[in-house]
Order: C-alpha cells, then structure tokens, then sequence
C-alpha cells in the first residue's frame, strides 16, 4: 500500500509481471521489451534497478546453459531470484528462459518456476519443428506456462551467418507455424545473428513487415548486439515486441570485473572480494538504464 497525493491509500500493483504480459503490452504500443541475459544475482539486480531507473519495463533472462555447464545458478533458486527482484522495485519486470533444445529441458525449466520458456527445434524442418514445439506447448499451456519458438533459424555472427538467406524466416512458414504450434511468441531470422559480428547487420525490414502480415504473434530478435540502434527502433516499430541482448551485457561484466582487479590490486586485502557484486551493479545498472531509456517506447 503506498499514501496516494489526496491521502488516501492506493493499491501499488504487483511489479513481477510475465513475459508474456510485457510482449503484448509492447506490441500495443508498438515497442519491444528487452529481456537481458544475466547469468548471476549481480546481472539480475541491475536489470531490475536499471529498469526502475529508466521507468521502463525489461525481462531478466536466463541461458540455460550458464546453469547446466557453467553452474552460475540453479533453475529453481534462479526463478525465485529473479521474482523476488521483481518484486522489488515499481515497473513490471518478468523474467524468461532462453533456448532449450530438448522437451525435456523445457519442461524442467517449467517445473523450477519459470513462467515463460523457448523451445527451440528451429534445427529441424518445419513440419518436425511444429510437432517437437507443439507438443510442448500444448503441456505447458495447460500449467500456465507461455513458449516461444523459432523458425527459420539464428545463426552464429561469428560465422558471418547473418547473410545467409536461406535460413531467414519465410512468412508463410511464420503464419503456419503460429498457427499450428500455438506458441505464444516467434523467433524470427530476418539477418540477425548470435554474438559478436564481424560486419555491421542489415535487417531485412520487407520480410520482417510480411511476417508481422502473417502472424499476430509477438515476435523477437535474437542476436541483438551489435545492430545499429536506427534498425532496432525500426525494427521494433515493425513488429519486434521482445529483443533479447546478451553479447554487449556480458561483454559490460567483463569489463567491471576488469576494472574491480585493476583498482583493488594495490590493496592487497582478499577479502575485498565481497565488495566485487556490488562495485558491477553500479557499472551495470546506469548501462541497462541507457538502453531501455533509447530504444523503449513504453509510455
Ligand atoms: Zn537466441
């Protein structure tokens, strides 16, 4: 409850908010939410304060991988972070699981507390990419869980795969997809790309145009660093209503822990450690606000 200007109390709404509530909130207004990949409590906290800083909306994000291979976190205690956080500060932040591969996966995703999750078959062709996505979706549907897949297929940056047309979404394929999968939100390639890429990304805009024709779902870009911010808020106004950054964010811890050894060195004191999450969140935090503030409508 907070005491409203006439003195009266007035319900503050919960903050936490799904994923999916943010992309269709985007899409009213015709700008996208930016889920950030963050591997740790230190990548969270700054996304949900920078997102309070900036008045803006924003999605913490999981890869699963950083918890399966690189063991930054667990999936359940990720959830409960990530909510809890949430919950913390005054706009909507929702939080989401990136690509996983398998149904198995999902569904352990789903089942620690997550509220939205990728399925992601983009490797295989489309009719065994619908009944892989499919089916996971029509499991989760039924426990509240929202999904997101992908056609066409997000390639590698490093590899130049951007530019490599034949694996840009069709439209048509987009349309049926949707439709039969029923996911809740579509990965698209229109010339994006995962990680660092070697030459500045053109987004194919015409295609990007006929997809959102096709489909009423929200649609999201992966491969978000590195393209210029004019093509994101083009992007955005086309059709984007979910922008997954993680390349730059991550590339941003780098450079704080960097800068934390750099400046503690002379100190000599082990446990300084502990001031080390701290000493990234304030770097962290102004860089999530820059970038909500320059690239979200959200009034
Ligand atoms: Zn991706």
């Amino acid at each position: 409850m907070d005491s409203g200007r006439n003195g009266k109390t007035k319900e503050v709404t919960k903050m936490y908010e799904t994923t999916k509530n943010l992309m269709h909130m985007a899409k009213k207004q015709h700008t996208a939410v930016i889920a950030f990949i963050c591997m740790d409590y230190t990548m969270a906290r700054a996304v949900a304060y920078g997102a309070e800083a900036a008045g803006k909306p924003a999605i913490i994000m999981l890869y699963p991988d950083h918890v399966k291979t690189f063991h930054t976190a667990g999936f359940a205690g990720y959830a409960k972070m990530a909510k809890e956080l949430a919950e913390e500060v005054s706009v909507p932040v929702g939080f989401h699981c990136d690509h996983d591969f398998s149904k198995e996966g999902v569904l352990r995703t789903a089942e620690a507390g997550f509220d939205s999750v990728m399925m992601d078959a983009s490797e295989y062709d489309l009719e065994e990419n619908i009944r892989r996505t499919g089916e996971v979706v029509e499991q989760l549907h039924e426990k509240g869980v929202s999904v997101e897949g992908e056609i066409g297929h997000v390639g590698l940056a490093c590899e130049g795969q951007e530019t490599q047309k034949d694996l840009y979404t069709k439209p048509e394929a987009a349309r049926k997809f949707c439709e039969e999968t029923k996911v809740d939100a579509l990965a698209i390639s229109i010339g994006n790309a995962h990680g660092a890429y070697k030459e500045t990304p053109q987004l194919d805009m015409e295609r990007l145009e006929a997809i959102a024709e096709a489909t009423d779902t929200p649609l999201v870009l992966h491969g978000g660093s590195g393209i210029p911010d004019e093509q994101l808020q083009e992007a955005f106004e086309k059709g984007i209503c979910k922008f997954n950054l993680g390349t730059d964010y991550l590339a941003r811890y780098y450079e704080a822990v960097e800068d934390f050894i750099k400046e503690s060195k002379e100190k000599k004191d082990p446990v300084k450690v502990i001031e080390m999450p701290e000493f990234v969140i304030k770097r962290l935090t102004p860089y999530v606000e820059e970038r909500l503030r320059t690239l979200c409508k959200f009034e």
